[in-house]
């Protein structure tokens, strides 16, 4: 059986420092306005007690191909080597729902493999993630 990758981000420890979209969008060459991933805001809000909620959380879009030329030959994506606070890690998933385990505050993303053969229309990918 194939087995399926993504990417676990730590968001706690996020800096916001937005170097996974900019190296991103160079590797792939993506045009004005388009991304791989996508840093967002949540928050901030107030939680009642005094303290906000605020966090910066990496989204990859449906454009992330997992950066699959540089995967393919055994490197890891340009967003995880360009991470400066080393918060994003790649690998197969069920490595990475076990490391997600040992700690909160972290988001695992399994994007849409091929997302360029939708051509505009949105086709889920059953093989979405898979490595052969
Ligand atoms: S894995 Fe590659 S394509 Fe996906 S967000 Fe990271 S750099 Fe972009
Ligand atoms: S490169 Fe890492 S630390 Fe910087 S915004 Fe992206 S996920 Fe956060």
């Amino acid at each position: 059986m194939s087995d399926t990758y993504g990417l676990l981000i730590d968001y706690e420890y996020c800096t916001g420092c937005y170097s996974c979209e900019v190296s991103c969008k160079e590797e792939h060459n993506y045009g004005v306005g388009q991304w791989g991933i996508k840093v967002l805001d949540e928050g901030p809000w107030p939680l009642g007690d005094g303290n906000y909620n605020y966090n910066k959380i990496a989204v990859p879009t449906d454009l992330c191909d997992l950066c699959a030329e540089r995967t393919g030959k055994g490197r890891e994506p340009i967003c995880v080597h360009h991470c400066l606070a080393n918060v994003m890690t790649y690998g197969k998933v069920e490595d990475l729902a076990k490391k997600m385990c040992e700690k909160p505050k972290q988001v695992l993303w399994v994007p849409q493999y091929k997302p360029m053969d939708a051509k505009g229309e949105f086709v889920h990918d059953p093989a979405s993630g898979v490595r052969k």
